[in-house]
């Protein structure tokens, strides 16, 4: 039996309904199975983390292909299934109950994966993608690459280039941390039940060395997190009326011009280097956190 045909034979034998809630969407087509799994080159070296297993469809192939893979299901029936029928049959695998967004992914990498840099593969739930997504960049957790399926609209996001219009703070966050790579754009109906967006595999390889320097990398994310939030605006005004941060008029319109740049320019159009540069140049001043 294929992984798909053996998540068929679940739905019907435990007569499983797809819960909205959780962000259920149950892969059904091979081909975007064998992406993911070709994308995520995984070796059987790996420790893989698998967020959102649900009826195991990704969880049997990566457990053909990985040294070790936890699967963390927040979905107590699901996990209970997995449970029952993929354990027995796969001693690398171990599935936690849980939510992903409250564990300590950090302890995991080091109790599991014995500090290899972890690989985490996911068909994630929609409603969960950029806090997770940004937890695992951000945090100094070992962490060798992200695969994972996600909306298209979110992917575009996260490959735009500096300046275009599907450009976001999530654009400059993932390709600050990330090499993003499009491995797949899946259409609705390769999942049951069906979603009413079409979606893409996008893989992120962690970054050895960030491609900027700069000596606040707090302070730079505030300053692209209130550009984006007002982006109609000029710069001057979003960072001058951010709620994050307590700059006054006078000092942002100064290190606007010390880093060259227009003084009513719009932060939508900055790339990530310009950006270190304002931080540095402000980081100087007073910052409320
Ligand atoms: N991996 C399966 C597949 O490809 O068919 C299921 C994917 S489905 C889109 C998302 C899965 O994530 C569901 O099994 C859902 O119960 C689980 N999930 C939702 N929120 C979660 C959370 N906060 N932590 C862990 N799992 C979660």
């Amino acid at each position: 039996m294929t992984p798909i045909e053996a998540t068929y034979e679940l739905i019907r034998r435990y007569d499983v309904h797809a819960r909205k809630r959780f962000g259920q969407n149950f892969l059904t087509d091979p081909r975007v199975l064998d992406k993911i799994i070709d994308a995520a080159e995984i070796t059987e070296d790996d420790f893989v983390l698998e967020i959102g297993p649900g009826l195991g469809t990704m969880t049997r192939a990566l457990c053909e292909h990985a040294g070790n893979v936890l699967a963390v299901e927040i979905d107590y029936d699901l996990a209970d299934i997995l449970e029952r029928e993929l354990v027995p049959l796969y001693d690398n695998l171990e599935i936690l109950v849980g939510d992903i967004l409250k564990q300590d992914i950090r302890e995991i990498a080091e109790s599991r994966g014995k500090g290899r840099p972890i690989k985490v593969v996911a068909n994630l739930p929609y409603y969960i993608t950029t806090p997770i997504l940004m937890e695992l960049l951000e945090s100094r957790v070992p962490l060798h690459s992200i695969t994972v399926m996600v909306q298209k609209e979110v992917a575009d996001r996260m490959m735009a280039e500096p300046g275009a219009k599907d450009c976001g703070a999530i654009s400059l966050a993932v390709q600050y941390y990330a090499e993003p790579y499009l491995a797949a754009n899946v259409p609705p109906n390769c999942f049951t039940p069906r979603p009413k967006v079409a979606s893409a595999v996008i893989r992120l390889k962690r970054r050895e060395e960030p491609p900027v320097e700069t000596q606040d990398e707090h302070l730079m994310f505030k300053l692209i997190r209130a550009a984006f939030a007002q982006r109609r605006k000029t710069l001057l005004n979003a960072i001058s009326n951010s709620p994050e941060l307590d700059f006054d008029k006078d000092t942002v319109s100064h290190a606007i011009t010390e880093v060259g740049l227009e003084p009513a320019v719009r932060g939508e159009k900055l790339d990530i280097t310009t950006y270190a540069r304002l931080a540095d140049a402000l980081s100087k001043h007073y910052e409320k956190r």
